[in-house]
């Protein structure tokens, strides 16, 4: 994956035109569906204009996914629910281009996750905060709340998961892969610190350079005190990947009655160049 360094300034225009190009078919197909064309008077083999219609439907699809990425990493969770509670389809969207993105990745981090909870005991009680299609809870034995912003599958659970609907101190592994994504991103480990249960795990995996200061990431060990402050110990870093980081901590015992305020540091958003 390549990977913008800088925050590029914020567009405008955040949602993909609905009225935009209303006359081109092949935006329309694409603004949705992402199906082949299937129109009865299309050729059998591919021509030039077919495969310059292909890269076209390509670049616009890639483009949404790019807008709806660059969104979700600048603005709340909150705001990113009314986002997609107005346009779902907008969420298809964005996974079908997170996908490809993935697809170049040599691993993916919800994998080592799941190597993870194979190696711990299958009683454990999971919640996947941001879990996208839910792959997560399809590939364990364990008991999983699945969370995201839009459910297309009825074991995923819709909602801001700053506030999930889980009763305090019921969950063993809290995980996110990969979606510390909105601007109030400490609410989410707020919430998680609510639900897990005393020496409960929290792990997260995030985009390398979001946690790299050489490339205006944020400083790893700022991230790592403003956890351990929320009431967590760190286990394990882990840096081999050369995508992401994976972070273990252990929600602590016994909770200190008063609370600090904690300094969380600013997490940079991780925008995607065009291939
Ligand atoms: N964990 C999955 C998906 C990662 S993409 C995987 O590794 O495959 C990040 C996901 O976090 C997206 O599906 C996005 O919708 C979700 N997300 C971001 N902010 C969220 C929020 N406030 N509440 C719920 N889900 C959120």
């Amino acid at each position: 994956m390549e990977e913008e360094r800088t925050q590029s300034k914020k567009r405008k225009r955040n949602k993909p035109r609905k009225s935009q190009n209303n006359n081109n078919p092949s935006h329309q197909k694409n603004k949705v569906t992402h199906e082949p064309n299937q129109s009865s008077s299309a050729p059998a083999h591919p021509t030039k204009s077919s495969t310059f219609l292909d890269k076209m439907r390509a670049r616009l699809s890639g483009g949404h996914f790019r807008m709806i990425n660059e969104k979700l990493y600048t603005c709340s969770g909150k705001e990113a629910l009314d986002y997609f509670k107005d346009e779902p389809a907008l969420f298809d969207m964005y996974h079908t281009g997170y996908q490809e993105q993935m697809s170049h990745w040599p691993e993916q981090p919800v994998n080592i996750i799941m190597k993870w909870l194979k190696n711990h005991n299958p009683s454990l009680v999971v919640a996947d905060f941001g879990c996208g299609d839910g792959r997560l809870a399809k590939n364990v034995k364990n008991k999983v709340f699945s969370f995201d912003l839009v459910s297309n599958d009825p074991s995923v659970i819709a909602c801001d998961m700053s506030k999930t609907p889980l009763d305090s101190s019921v969950i063993d592994v809290a995980v996110f892969c990969l979606s510390l994504m909105g601007t109030n991103y400490q609410n989410y480990l707020k919430e998680a610190h609510r639900v897990l249960k005393p020496c409960g795990w929290l792990l997260i995996a995030e985009v390398k350079s979001r946690f790299d200061p050489n490339t205006g990431g944020a400083d790893p060990k700022k991230f790592s005190k403003a956890v351990c402050d929320l009431g967590f110990s760190s286990v394990l870093k882990d840096y081999s990947n050369k995508m992401f980081v994976l972070l273990y901590f252990k929600k602590k015992d016994k909770q200190k009655s008063e609370m600090k305020e904690i300094e969380w540091p600013e997490l940079k958003p991780c925008l995607y160049k065009r291939r």
